[in-house]
């Protein structure tokens, strides 16, 4: 037998930028000494509970078969079902979907509603798949996922690039394969689905609405209008459009985009509607709008403003870019956008942050909405849901508010703090099995 030479170690660097599960992991850990989370409790909420990794064959426009990969994490379920969405794009790993999954364990606790968090996704760049082969690739995903998914023990819902049509297909594929008998009974198997299939009114503009509110509220705290109030979005999809599309109407004033086509800017104000309008005939790109000038991509978050919402994708505000951002609120529309030592950086300089769990939680409220209405076999109307949805973001944000006043803490460790101590309350009361 040959005998192995033992290779060396080699000398690697250290790569300076951080995943998004040492950033989701930093602000629980955090929050957990800072309420002295009982250490058995920390051990479960550091881990996930289940992890499943499917790769799924698929047939292509042209004949061809290709190979992905999706995810679907678990990460908690002592408050309920297991709830978050699922994105489609290049950066979704297990790393990504771990740390998502995490923060809608935090999120939904934090609204008070009876579920636990998941995350998932494929990793793929859709713009490069044609419509019907997104359809079978979700199709087949669902049907790879199989019973890891359900109504009662896993609910997915739309995120990043998509949407009510590819929920419509969840829905269909799932209840497709199951007995006869069951099939209509299992539409809240996903969330965000079409108003018409299941889907809720207003569930569109939840997530973007729920932004808004909370940027509303903070200014009715400091006695501020949002009437003349210079504000910026990275990311133009659902939450970064409906977010723009409610400071709009209440008078403030949209001066700079970003997605990932470009940048784009007007300190005299940029038309929410005209961009949209653009965007449907332009790719969905904001790049080229002939109502702006182009704007490098470094200098986007250097624009003078007041409010700043990152609503696109994680880890876009670092310590690099931390010190350029003029704004003096950033309100999270995306997942885990600020990373820890952004968030030092801006904490520092008396930036506001409210956190992702907070701001963006109006879609998952209204994913429990439409849950409720699938399961009563009821139909809620517009104007309901939106006071429900008002009534829920104001009592989160009070909340948090309050937390972060009486203990001297910034908004993201108050809210993390509510949100572990509500899971930790359930462990207490149960113990743990056997
Ligand atoms: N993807 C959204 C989020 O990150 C919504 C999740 C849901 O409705 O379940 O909060």
């Amino acid at each position: 037998m040959a005998t192995m030479t033992a290779i060396p170690k080699q000398k690697t660097k250290k790569v300076a930028l951080k995943g998004m599960m040492d950033n989701v992991m930093e602000q629980f850990n955090s929050a957990s000494d800072q309420i002295e989370l009982h250490p058995n409790i920390r051990k479960i909420l550091s881990i996930t509970n289940n992890e499943i990794v499917v790769n799924f064959p698929v047939k292509m426009d042209n004949g061809e078969v290709e190979i992905f990969t999706g995810y679907r994490v678990q990460h908690n379920n002592a408050l309920g079902p297991y709830k978050g969405g699922l994105r489609y794009h290049p950066t979704v790993d297990i790393d990504a979907a771990r740390a998502l999954a995490m923060w809608m364990t935090w999120k939904t606790s934090l609204a008070g509603l009876p579920y636990g968090g998941g995350k998932g996704g494929i990793k793929l760049d859709p713009s490069k798949y044609s419509q019907g082969e997104l359809e079978r690739i979700t199709r087949r995903f669902t049907f790879a996922l199989a019973d890891n998914i359900g109504p009662e023990h896993d609910i997915p819902a739309p995120d990043v690039n998509t949407s009510s049509q590819t929920m419509a297909w969840i829905a269909d594929t799932y209840m497709s394969t199951r007995p006869p008998a069951e099939r209509t009974a299992n539409q809240h198997v996903v969330t965000g689905k079409p108003d018409g299939s299941g889907g809720l009114e207003g569930r569109d503009r939840a997530t973007g609405y729920g932004v808004y509110l909370n940027i509303k509220f903070w200014a009715d705290k400091n006695n501020e209008s949002l009437k003349g109030k210079k504000f910026i979005v990275q990311g133009f999809g659902n939450v970064g459009y409906w977010a723009s599309y409610f400071l709009e109407k209440d008078g403030a004033k949209l001066v700079a985009v970003q997605d990932a086509s470009g940048s784009i800017h007007n300190s005299d104000g940029l038309s929410v509607k005209d961009i949209f309008n653009y965007t449907q005939i332009n790719d969905g790109k904001v790049k080229g709008f002939p109502e702006a000038f182009e704007l490098d991509d470094e200098e986007f978050f250097s624009t003078d403003c007041d409010i700043c919402i990152p609503a696109a994708l994680g880890n876009q505000i670092t310590k690099e870019n931390a010190s350029q951002i003029k704004a003096r609120l950033i309100a999270e529309g995306a997942n885990g956008p600020t990373n820890v030592e952004g968030e030092h950086a801006l904490l520092e300089r008396g930036v506001t942050i409210i956190p992702d769990i907070l701001c963006n939680s109006g879609g998952v409220i209204a994913s429990y909405f439409e849950w409720l209405q699938n399961r009563n076999g009821e139909i809620w109307q517009l104007d309901e849901v939106m006071a429900k949805l008002d009534k829920k973001m104001k009592e989160s944000f009070d909340k948090v508010f309050a937390f972060a006043k009486a203990e001297s803490l910034d908004l993201r460790t108050a809210a993390f703090c509510i949100a572990i101590k509500r899971i930790e309350k359930a462990y207490i009361q149960r113990g743990i099995f056997p």
